[in-house]
Protein backbone atom coordinates (compact mmCIF):
# COMPACT_ATOMS: atom_id res chain seq x y z
CA UNK A 1 0.00 0.00 0.00
CA UNK A 2 1.31 3.71 -0.83
CA UNK A 3 0.10 5.38 1.61
CA UNK A 4 -0.84 4.66 5.36
CA UNK A 5 -4.79 5.99 4.24
CA UNK A 6 -5.66 3.53 2.30
CA UNK A 7 -4.63 0.67 5.32
CA UNK A 8 -7.65 -0.69 5.93
CA UNK A 9 -8.48 0.35 9.82
CA UNK A 10 -8.41 -2.65 12.46
CA UNK A 11 -11.42 -4.74 12.54
CA UNK A 12 -13.80 -4.85 14.91
CA UNK A 13 -16.33 -7.63 14.32
CA UNK A 14 -19.78 -7.21 15.69
CA UNK A 15 -21.38 -9.72 18.42
CA UNK A 16 -23.85 -10.98 16.12
CA UNK A 17 -26.47 -13.72 17.42
CA UNK A 18 -26.49 -16.59 15.08
CA UNK A 19 -29.42 -18.21 14.42
CA UNK A 20 -29.28 -19.26 10.61
CA UNK A 21 -28.47 -22.62 9.29
CA UNK A 22 -24.70 -21.93 10.30
CA UNK A 23 -22.56 -20.74 11.34
CA UNK A 24 -23.69 -21.37 14.73
CA UNK A 25 -22.93 -19.91 17.98
CA UNK A 26 -19.43 -19.95 19.56
CA UNK A 27 -18.91 -20.66 23.36
CA UNK A 28 -16.29 -17.93 24.30
CA UNK A 29 -14.41 -21.13 25.67
CA UNK A 30 -14.15 -22.45 22.01
CA UNK A 31 -12.78 -18.61 20.59
CA UNK A 32 -9.77 -18.85 23.74
CA UNK A 33 -8.90 -22.26 22.77
CA UNK A 34 -8.70 -20.56 19.09
CA UNK A 35 -6.36 -18.06 20.20
CA UNK A 36 -4.05 -20.01 21.99
CA UNK A 37 -0.39 -19.99 20.38
CA UNK A 38 -0.02 -22.04 17.67
CA UNK A 39 1.28 -25.50 17.57
CA UNK A 40 3.43 -27.39 14.74
CA UNK A 41 1.07 -30.27 13.27
CA UNK A 42 3.89 -32.57 14.72
CA UNK A 43 4.30 -31.23 18.36
CA UNK A 44 3.63 -34.05 21.16
CA UNK A 45 1.20 -31.94 23.03
CA UNK A 46 -0.82 -31.42 19.41
CA UNK A 47 -0.53 -35.16 18.89
CA UNK A 48 -2.10 -35.64 22.27
CA UNK A 49 -5.31 -33.01 20.41
CA UNK A 50 -5.29 -35.12 17.64
CA UNK A 51 -6.10 -38.33 19.55
CA UNK A 52 -8.19 -37.10 21.91
CA UNK A 53 -10.16 -35.60 18.79
CA UNK A 54 -10.59 -38.86 17.15
CA UNK A 55 -11.64 -40.41 20.75
CA UNK A 56 -14.58 -37.92 21.26
CA UNK A 57 -15.69 -37.92 17.75
CA UNK A 58 -16.20 -41.39 17.59
CA UNK A 59 -18.48 -40.36 20.75
CA UNK A 60 -20.21 -38.37 19.01
CA UNK A 61 -20.89 -40.03 15.76
CA UNK A 62 -21.84 -43.59 17.76
CA UNK A 63 -19.07 -45.27 16.54
CA UNK A 64 -15.50 -47.62 16.96
CA UNK A 65 -14.68 -46.54 13.55
CA UNK A 66 -10.82 -46.08 13.86
CA UNK A 67 -11.12 -43.73 10.79
CA UNK A 68 -12.84 -41.03 12.54
CA UNK A 69 -11.12 -37.94 11.73
CA UNK A 70 -11.40 -34.36 11.03
CA UNK A 71 -10.75 -33.06 7.67
CA UNK A 72 -8.98 -29.97 6.37
CA UNK A 73 -11.87 -27.83 5.12
CA UNK A 74 -15.92 -27.08 5.74
CA UNK A 75 -18.93 -29.72 5.33
CA UNK A 76 -17.96 -29.67 1.32
CA UNK A 77 -14.83 -31.09 2.12
CA UNK A 78 -16.04 -33.87 3.69
CA UNK A 79 -18.90 -35.04 1.34
CA UNK A 80 -16.15 -34.63 -1.88
CA UNK A 81 -13.82 -36.97 0.90
CA UNK A 82 -16.40 -39.44 0.74
CA UNK A 83 -17.26 -39.63 -2.74
CA UNK A 84 -13.50 -39.62 -4.50
CA UNK A 85 -12.40 -41.83 -1.26
CA UNK A 86 -15.06 -44.42 -1.98
CA UNK A 87 -16.18 -44.04 -5.67
CA UNK A 88 -14.19 -45.27 -8.82
CA UNK A 89 -14.94 -44.30 -12.72
CA UNK A 90 -17.95 -46.06 -13.58
CA UNK A 91 -19.35 -46.92 -10.23
CA UNK A 92 -22.94 -47.04 -9.74
CA UNK A 93 -24.05 -44.58 -6.63
CA UNK A 94 -27.79 -44.06 -5.95
CA UNK A 95 -28.07 -41.19 -4.20
CA UNK A 96 -31.52 -39.17 -2.83
CA UNK A 97 -32.21 -35.88 -3.47
CA UNK A 98 -34.60 -33.82 -1.97
CA UNK A 99 -33.39 -30.88 -0.96
CA UNK A 100 -30.08 -28.18 -1.89
CA UNK A 101 -27.65 -30.89 -0.30
CA UNK A 102 -28.74 -34.16 -1.77
CA UNK A 103 -28.14 -32.38 -5.22
CA UNK A 104 -24.06 -31.26 -4.36
CA UNK A 105 -23.80 -35.17 -3.31
CA UNK A 106 -24.95 -36.29 -6.61
CA UNK A 107 -23.32 -33.49 -8.33
CA UNK A 108 -20.15 -34.35 -6.33
CA UNK A 109 -20.29 -38.68 -7.33
CA UNK A 110 -20.65 -37.61 -11.04
CA UNK A 111 -17.41 -35.49 -10.96
CA UNK A 112 -15.64 -38.62 -9.09
CA UNK A 113 -16.75 -40.73 -12.17
CA UNK A 114 -19.76 -42.19 -11.14
CA UNK A 115 -22.90 -43.26 -12.77
CA UNK A 116 -25.51 -41.35 -10.75
CA UNK A 117 -28.70 -42.31 -10.50
CA UNK A 118 -30.45 -39.23 -8.68
CA UNK A 119 -33.64 -40.53 -6.98
CA UNK A 120 -35.40 -37.43 -6.85
CA UNK A 121 -38.53 -36.73 -4.16
CA UNK A 122 -40.51 -33.45 -3.03
CA UNK A 123 -38.67 -30.62 -0.92
CA UNK A 124 -38.95 -31.40 2.36
CA UNK A 125 -39.91 -34.89 2.19
CA UNK A 126 -37.84 -37.88 3.10
CA UNK A 127 -37.31 -41.53 1.36
CA UNK A 128 -38.90 -44.58 2.32
CA UNK A 129 -37.19 -47.93 1.87
CA UNK A 130 -39.42 -49.00 -0.11
CA UNK A 131 -38.98 -46.33 -2.38
CA UNK A 132 -35.47 -46.61 -2.53
CA UNK A 133 -35.67 -50.28 -2.66
CA UNK A 134 -37.70 -49.18 -5.80
CA UNK A 135 -35.29 -47.04 -7.45
CA UNK A 136 -32.65 -49.78 -6.59
CA UNK A 137 -34.59 -52.16 -9.05
CA UNK A 138 -34.85 -49.54 -11.65
CA UNK A 139 -30.93 -49.71 -11.60
CA UNK A 140 -30.60 -53.20 -12.01
CA UNK A 141 -30.88 -54.09 -8.12
CA UNK A 142 -26.98 -53.40 -7.87
CA UNK A 143 -24.71 -50.53 -6.95
CA UNK A 144 -21.53 -49.10 -5.27
CA UNK A 145 -22.99 -46.51 -3.16
CA UNK A 146 -26.33 -45.25 -1.80
CA UNK A 147 -26.04 -42.27 -0.39
CA UNK A 148 -28.47 -39.87 1.87
CA UNK A 149 -28.71 -36.49 3.99
CA UNK A 150 -29.83 -37.01 7.53
CA UNK A 151 -30.80 -33.71 8.31
CA UNK A 152 -31.56 -31.63 4.85
CA UNK A 153 -30.65 -27.95 5.97
CA UNK A 154 -32.35 -26.51 2.92
CA UNK A 155 -35.78 -28.38 4.09
CA UNK A 156 -35.58 -29.01 7.62
CA UNK A 157 -36.51 -32.23 7.05
CA UNK A 158 -35.13 -35.38 9.17
CA UNK A 159 -34.03 -38.78 7.28
CA UNK A 160 -35.27 -41.95 9.54
CA UNK A 161 -32.09 -44.51 9.45
CA UNK A 162 -34.23 -47.37 9.85
CA UNK A 163 -34.11 -49.97 7.06
CA UNK A 164 -31.52 -48.26 5.22
CA UNK A 165 -28.78 -50.90 5.98
CA UNK A 166 -30.81 -54.00 4.68
CA UNK A 167 -31.39 -52.15 1.22
CA UNK A 168 -27.49 -51.28 0.68
CA UNK A 169 -27.02 -55.14 1.71
CA UNK A 170 -29.21 -56.05 -0.85
CA UNK A 171 -27.00 -54.02 -3.26
CA UNK A 172 -24.06 -54.89 -2.69
CA UNK A 173 -23.51 -50.61 -1.84
CA UNK A 174 -21.93 -48.78 0.87
CA UNK A 175 -24.04 -46.48 2.66
CA UNK A 176 -23.41 -42.79 3.02
CA UNK A 177 -24.61 -40.12 5.16
CA UNK A 178 -24.48 -36.41 5.18
CA UNK A 179 -24.65 -35.53 8.88
CA UNK A 180 -23.58 -31.95 8.76
CA UNK A 181 -26.45 -30.67 10.68
CA UNK A 182 -27.80 -33.65 12.68
CA UNK A 183 -24.32 -34.87 14.49
CA UNK A 184 -24.79 -33.74 18.11
CA UNK A 185 -27.84 -31.88 17.38
CA UNK A 186 -30.38 -35.87 17.34
CA UNK A 187 -29.10 -38.88 17.20
CA UNK A 188 -26.69 -40.33 14.55
CA UNK A 189 -25.28 -43.63 15.90
CA UNK A 190 -23.67 -44.95 12.95
CA UNK A 191 -22.99 -48.00 13.98
CA UNK A 192 -26.70 -48.73 15.09
CA UNK A 193 -27.56 -48.00 11.84
CA UNK A 194 -24.57 -49.73 9.50
CA UNK A 195 -23.69 -46.50 8.32
CA UNK A 196 -20.34 -47.17 6.12
CA UNK A 197 -19.40 -43.50 5.58
CA UNK A 198 -20.27 -39.87 7.46
CA UNK A 199 -19.52 -36.96 6.71
CA UNK A 200 -20.30 -33.27 9.12
CA UNK A 201 -18.89 -29.88 9.64
CA UNK A 202 -17.68 -28.03 12.86
CA UNK A 203 -20.03 -24.92 12.29
CA UNK A 204 -23.43 -26.02 12.98
CA UNK A 205 -24.61 -28.36 15.92
CA UNK A 206 -21.17 -28.84 16.92
CA UNK A 207 -20.40 -24.67 17.64
CA UNK A 208 -17.22 -24.56 16.35
CA UNK A 209 -16.27 -21.98 13.84
CA UNK A 210 -16.27 -23.29 10.38
CA UNK A 211 -13.48 -24.96 9.17
CA UNK A 212 -13.26 -28.81 9.99
CA UNK A 213 -15.29 -31.57 8.46
CA UNK A 214 -15.40 -34.85 10.62
CA UNK A 215 -15.54 -37.87 8.68
CA UNK A 216 -15.99 -41.56 9.90
CA UNK A 217 -15.31 -44.71 7.51
CA UNK A 218 -16.28 -48.14 8.34
CA UNK A 219 -13.99 -51.15 7.77
CA UNK A 220 -16.00 -52.08 5.08
CA UNK A 221 -15.69 -48.45 3.43
CA UNK A 222 -11.80 -48.90 4.20
CA UNK A 223 -11.76 -52.40 2.48
CA UNK A 224 -13.36 -50.98 -0.43
CA UNK A 225 -10.57 -47.73 -0.59
CA UNK A 226 -7.99 -50.58 -0.20
CA UNK A 227 -9.28 -52.17 -2.94
CA UNK A 228 -9.80 -49.52 -5.52
CA UNK A 229 -8.19 -49.89 -8.69
CA UNK A 230 -7.42 -46.04 -9.30
CA UNK A 231 -5.78 -43.59 -7.24
CA UNK A 232 -8.44 -41.58 -5.74
CA UNK A 233 -8.80 -38.85 -8.00
CA UNK A 234 -8.06 -35.67 -5.15
CA UNK A 235 -4.66 -35.54 -3.81
CA UNK A 236 -5.75 -33.22 -1.03
CA UNK A 237 -8.46 -35.29 -0.27
CA UNK A 238 -7.00 -39.05 0.01
CA UNK A 239 -8.05 -40.44 2.75
CA UNK A 240 -4.85 -43.67 2.08
CA UNK A 241 -2.28 -40.68 2.84
CA UNK A 242 -4.10 -38.55 5.11
CA UNK A 243 -4.89 -41.46 7.30
CA UNK A 244 -1.17 -41.74 7.90
CA UNK A 245 -0.81 -38.77 9.22
CA UNK A 246 -3.61 -39.33 11.83
CA UNK A 247 -2.54 -42.88 12.72
CA UNK A 248 0.99 -44.36 14.05
CA UNK A 249 2.98 -43.19 11.16
CA UNK A 250 2.40 -39.35 11.76
CA UNK A 251 3.31 -38.69 8.06
CA UNK A 252 3.30 -35.08 7.19
CA UNK A 253 0.79 -34.77 4.25
CA UNK A 254 -0.59 -30.99 4.66
CA UNK A 255 0.02 -29.19 7.15
CA UNK A 256 -3.18 -29.59 9.58
CA UNK A 257 -4.78 -26.15 10.88
CA UNK A 258 -3.97 -26.69 14.18
CA UNK A 259 -5.75 -23.70 15.87
CA UNK A 260 -8.83 -25.43 14.28
CA UNK A 261 -8.23 -28.72 15.94
CA UNK A 262 -7.44 -27.10 19.33
CA UNK A 263 -10.54 -25.35 18.59
CA UNK A 264 -12.75 -28.41 17.78
CA UNK A 265 -11.44 -30.11 20.80
CA UNK A 266 -12.46 -27.67 23.00
CA UNK A 267 -15.97 -27.55 21.47
CA UNK A 268 -15.92 -31.47 21.41
CA UNK A 269 -15.45 -31.49 25.07
CA UNK A 270 -18.28 -29.05 25.93
CA UNK A 271 -20.35 -32.07 24.01
CA UNK A 272 -18.99 -34.81 25.82
CA UNK A 273 -19.36 -32.70 29.43
CA UNK A 274 -22.94 -31.74 28.48
CA UNK A 275 -23.41 -35.37 27.35
CA UNK A 276 -24.74 -36.54 23.86
CA UNK A 277 -28.59 -37.39 25.63
CA UNK A 278 -28.86 -34.15 27.32
CA UNK A 279 -27.77 -31.91 24.59
CA UNK A 280 -30.35 -33.78 22.01
CA UNK A 281 -33.37 -33.01 24.57
CA UNK A 282 -32.36 -29.74 24.48
CA UNK A 283 -32.22 -29.27 21.08
CA UNK A 284 -35.63 -31.05 20.84
CA UNK A 285 -36.72 -28.88 23.54
CA UNK A 286 -35.59 -25.46 21.17
CA UNK A 287 -37.08 -26.66 18.17
CA UNK A 288 -40.27 -27.52 20.13
CA UNK A 289 -40.23 -24.14 21.98
CA UNK A 290 -39.21 -21.86 18.71
CA UNK A 291 -41.68 -23.81 16.73
CA UNK A 292 -44.87 -23.52 18.96
CA UNK A 293 -44.05 -19.29 19.13
CA UNK A 294 -43.56 -19.43 15.52
CA UNK A 295 -47.19 -21.24 14.79
CA UNK A 296 -48.97 -18.91 17.85
CA UNK A 297 -47.84 -15.75 15.69
CA UNK A 298 -49.44 -17.10 12.72
CA UNK A 299 -46.59 -18.34 10.95
CA UNK A 300 -46.88 -21.64 8.81
CA UNK A 301 -44.27 -24.45 9.10
CA UNK A 302 -44.06 -26.61 5.68
CA UNK A 303 -42.82 -29.36 6.69
CA UNK A 304 -45.10 -31.83 9.17
CA UNK A 305 -44.12 -31.97 12.61
CA UNK A 306 -43.43 -35.73 12.38
CA UNK A 307 -40.14 -35.37 10.56
CA UNK A 308 -39.09 -32.07 11.13
CA UNK A 309 -35.62 -31.33 12.26
CA UNK A 310 -35.83 -29.37 15.83
CA UNK A 311 -32.06 -27.50 15.16
CA UNK A 312 -33.46 -26.29 11.87
CA UNK A 313 -36.76 -24.83 11.25
CA UNK A 314 -38.12 -23.33 7.59
CA UNK A 315 -40.58 -21.20 7.96
CA UNK A 316 -42.86 -20.26 4.89
CA UNK A 317 -42.93 -16.46 4.14
CA UNK A 318 -46.35 -15.21 4.59
CA UNK A 319 -47.87 -13.50 1.19
CA UNK A 320 -46.97 -9.93 0.64
CA UNK A 321 -44.14 -10.08 3.16
CA UNK A 322 -40.29 -9.14 1.48
CA UNK A 323 -38.57 -12.24 2.92
CA UNK A 324 -35.27 -10.23 2.18
CA UNK A 325 -36.39 -6.99 4.54
CA UNK A 326 -37.12 -9.29 7.49
CA UNK A 327 -33.52 -10.75 7.74
CA UNK A 328 -32.34 -6.98 7.07
CA UNK A 329 -34.00 -5.54 9.84
CA UNK A 330 -33.19 -8.49 12.26
CA UNK A 331 -29.46 -7.95 11.78
CA UNK A 332 -29.64 -4.41 11.52
CA UNK A 333 -31.66 -3.67 14.45
CA UNK A 334 -31.16 -6.49 16.64
CA UNK A 335 -28.02 -8.13 15.63
CA UNK A 336 -29.49 -11.40 15.01
CA UNK A 337 -28.85 -13.78 11.61
CA UNK A 338 -31.41 -15.90 10.55
CA UNK A 339 -31.27 -17.56 7.26
CA UNK A 340 -33.27 -16.89 3.91
CA UNK A 341 -34.87 -20.58 1.38
CA UNK A 342 -32.06 -21.97 -1.07
CA UNK A 343 -32.67 -23.05 -4.01
CA UNK A 344 -36.61 -24.11 -4.71
CA UNK A 345 -37.38 -21.92 -1.58
CA UNK A 346 -36.10 -18.81 -2.45
CA UNK A 347 -37.57 -15.64 -1.23
CA UNK A 348 -40.11 -17.99 -0.05
CA UNK A 349 -38.80 -18.81 3.32
CA UNK A 350 -36.66 -18.82 6.41
CA UNK A 351 -34.44 -21.04 8.06
CA UNK A 352 -33.99 -20.58 11.71
CA UNK A 353 -31.25 -22.15 13.67
CA UNK A 354 -31.21 -23.78 17.22
CA UNK A 355 -27.78 -25.17 17.14
CA UNK A 356 -25.65 -26.03 19.89
CA UNK A 357 -25.30 -23.43 22.40
CA UNK A 358 -27.52 -20.95 20.65
CA UNK A 359 -30.58 -23.60 21.33
CA UNK A 360 -31.45 -21.90 24.20
CA UNK A 361 -35.30 -20.01 25.56
CA UNK A 362 -33.45 -16.74 25.54
CA UNK A 363 -32.45 -16.58 22.20
CA UNK A 364 -35.44 -18.34 21.37
CA UNK A 365 -37.75 -15.26 22.85
CA UNK A 366 -35.35 -12.42 21.20
CA UNK A 367 -35.58 -13.87 18.03
CA UNK A 368 -39.40 -14.26 18.30
CA UNK A 369 -39.65 -10.70 19.39
CA UNK A 370 -37.32 -9.53 16.89
CA UNK A 371 -39.23 -11.00 14.42
CA UNK A 372 -42.64 -10.10 15.39
CA UNK A 373 -41.39 -6.76 14.99
CA UNK A 374 -39.73 -6.42 11.45
CA UNK A 375 -43.09 -8.57 10.59
CA UNK A 376 -45.40 -5.93 11.75
CA UNK A 377 -43.50 -3.14 9.61
CA UNK A 378 -43.27 -5.72 6.72
CA UNK A 379 -47.49 -5.23 7.22
CA UNK A 380 -48.01 -8.74 8.78
CA UNK A 381 -49.66 -8.62 12.49
CA UNK A 382 -48.79 -11.81 14.33
CA UNK A 383 -51.38 -12.93 15.85
CA UNK A 384 -50.27 -14.26 19.22
CA UNK A 385 -48.33 -13.88 21.57
CA UNK A 386 -45.08 -16.18 20.15
CA UNK A 387 -43.10 -15.60 23.49
CA UNK A 388 -45.45 -17.08 25.78
CA UNK A 389 -45.99 -20.24 23.26
CA UNK A 390 -42.62 -20.87 23.23
CA UNK A 391 -42.00 -20.58 27.11
CA UNK A 392 -44.64 -22.98 27.74
CA UNK A 393 -43.42 -25.66 25.24
CA UNK A 394 -40.18 -25.11 26.48
CA UNK A 395 -41.44 -26.34 30.10
CA UNK A 396 -44.23 -28.82 29.01
C1 LIG B 1 -23.97 -26.76 5.73
C2 LIG B 1 -24.20 -28.07 5.06
C3 LIG B 1 -23.30 -28.63 4.13
C4 LIG B 1 -22.11 -27.88 3.61
O1 LIG B 1 -21.22 -27.55 4.55
P1 LIG B 1 -20.20 -26.31 4.34
O2 LIG B 1 -19.56 -26.24 5.66
O3 LIG B 1 -21.03 -25.12 3.99
O4 LIG B 1 -19.27 -26.68 3.26
C5 LIG B 1 -23.57 -29.88 3.64
N1 LIG B 1 -24.67 -30.56 4.00
C6 LIG B 1 -25.57 -30.06 4.86
C7 LIG B 1 -26.76 -30.86 5.23
C8 LIG B 1 -25.36 -28.80 5.41
O5 LIG B 1 -26.27 -28.30 6.26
Amino acid sequence: MSTSSSIPSRLDVPKRLLLGPGPSEVDSAVLSALSQPTLGHLDPVFLRVMDECRQMLRHVFGTKNDLTIPMSGTGSAGMETLMVNLLEPGDRALIVVNGVFGGRMAESARRAGAAVHELRIPWGEVVSVKRLREALTQMGGRAELIALVHAETSTGALQPLEGLRAVADEAGALLALDTVTSLSGCPVDLDRFGVDAAYSGSQKCLSCPPGLAPVSLSDRALSRLRARKSPVQSWYLDLTLIAQYWGNERAYHHTAPTNMVVALHEALRICCEEGLEARFERHRRAGKALQAGLVAMGLKLPVPDAIRLPQLTVVSVPEGVDAASVQRAMLQEHGIEIGGGLGDLKGRAWRIGMMGSGATLANITRCLAAMSGALESEGFMPCGDGAAAAAAAWSA
